[in-house]
């Protein structure tokens, strides 16, 4: 390990009981999308007293810290999202939600914590960095959205940001070990939503109307040829349908049906095939029956797909913080993020941190009213993004 290294090591270790009461307090006082109002007034708060420059209100209530090194060279972004989900948190612990009804169910507190501590590191030593580190805190992850407005709101320029790394807490893997996957590593969500539509009628004479929720049924199999037929089966691809709704008695044949599912994908080439493909089965399986329908299919976020340099960059400095064999590389899910709009505009790496803890009880799933991580992965977090901006500030640089 380099003496740089054992110094940033010091430096975590010195702030490590700050990210946990940060965290907590953070976890107390969940905001929804575009609410984070009292967290951005914190982050900006906390940024301005360590000397970094803020800018408030990017895009509603997203907050961009820009850390000036005392020599010039590229600028590295680091990026936290701010919000939480409306749920109502289960375990009576002692930082629980005081919101009804929203919950920090997915770790973006701890995100938020850890990036107010790589700042804390960082800008002590401000002065020695060749480059520049801009603090990317934004809103809305969980939905609509708050990366892509933040980048039309100017986040990634003034000054132009040459990289951009991320970490997203992950409960499936111990705390202490990390995800580090070049290329796809979530995927692109989209949305499709069905009515179908028929005249209605008696159950005792289906010949006289078409069956509405006979052509769901088979529209709804029909799907499943997206999958397994349809899309090379060495290509992930899901598609579920969440949501079923039509009829309302035993003897009567409805006159609609609406159903609604997602469907994921890596590729960014398959993806504009996608609309197609559901149209297809869903209306010939719809039209051989009699029934019309409507189809809406929405484009959430793009594929989160990590440059390979980039990647290299964050997975060496894992290998040398958590041991090699403590990095995994194959970890890949079929969830998405919107971290994908800051990969798809500039080179960079998103990886996940592991933060499960079976013998302290904290392994409920992300999203779950029972969720929680192990606190020991905030200072990994922070170690791991000063570190990683240290190697990309450094490449080209004799150490
Ligand atoms: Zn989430
Ligand atoms: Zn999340």
């Amino acid at each position: 390990m380099s003496n740089k290294n054992i110094d940033v090591s010091t430096d975590v270790a010195r702030i490590r009981k700050d990210l946990v009461e940060c965290r907590r307090d953070l976890h107390a006082h969940p905001e929804m999308a575009f609410k984070e109002v009292r967290t951005a007034r914190l982050v900006a708060a906390r940024l301005r007293a360590l000397g970094v420059g803020v800018k408030e209100g990017v895009a509603k209530t997203g907050v961009v810290g820009l850390i000036k090194g005392g020599e010039p060279g590229p600028v590295v972004a680091l990026r936290a999202d701010m919000d939480a989900l409306p749920i109502v948190e289960r375990e009576k612990k002692p930082y629980r939600s005081g919101t009804p009804g929203v919950m920090h169910a997915c770790g973006h507190d701890g995100h938020v914590a850890i990036l107010l501590g790589v700042a804390e590191v960082l800008a002590k030593r401000a002065k020695n960095l060749r480059g520049s580190v801009k603090l990317i805190f934004q809103p809305a992850e969980e939905s609509p959205g708050g990366a892509e407005p933040m980048i039309k709101a100017g986040a990634l320029r003034n000054p132009d940001v040459d990289a951009i790394f991320g970490l997203h807490m992950w409960n499936d893997f111990p705390v202490g070990r990390l995800g580090v996957r070049p290329g796809p590593l979530l995927a692109a969500a989209d949305k499709f939503e069905v009515t179908i539509t028929a005249k209605g009628g008696h159950g005792a004479a289906p010949h006289q109307t078409p069956d509405p929720i006979l052509a769901a049924v088979h529209a709804i199999q029909a799907l499943q040829a997206i999958p397994s037929r349809l899309v090379n089966p060495l290509e992930p691809v899901v598609c579920s349908v969440g949501r079923i709704r039509g009829g309302d008695a035993f003897n009567v044949i409805p006159n609609k049906v609406e159903f609604a599912g997602t469907i994921r994908s890596f590729d960014p080439k398959l993806r504009p095939k996608l609309p197609k493909m559901v149209r297809d089965l869903v209306g010939n399986a719809v039209h051989a029956l009699g029934a019309d329908f409507e189809m809406q299919y929405t484009m959430y976020y793009p594929a989160t797909i990590n440059d390979p340099d980039m990647t290299e960059v964050v997975d060496g400095v894992a290998a040398g913080l958590v041991g090699d064999r403590n990095v995994d590389r194959t970890v890949q899910t079929l969830g998405g993020e919107d971290m994908s709009y800051f990969l798809n505009e500039v080179p960079g790496s998103f990886f996940f941190l592991g933060c499960r803890n079976e013998k302290k009880g904290l392994c409920a799933p992300h999203h779950s009213d029972r969720f929680d991580f192990d606190e020991e992965a905030l200072p990994v977090g922070c170690e791991m993004l000063v570190r990683v901006v240290d190697s990309y500030l450094g490449r080209g640089r004799k150490q």
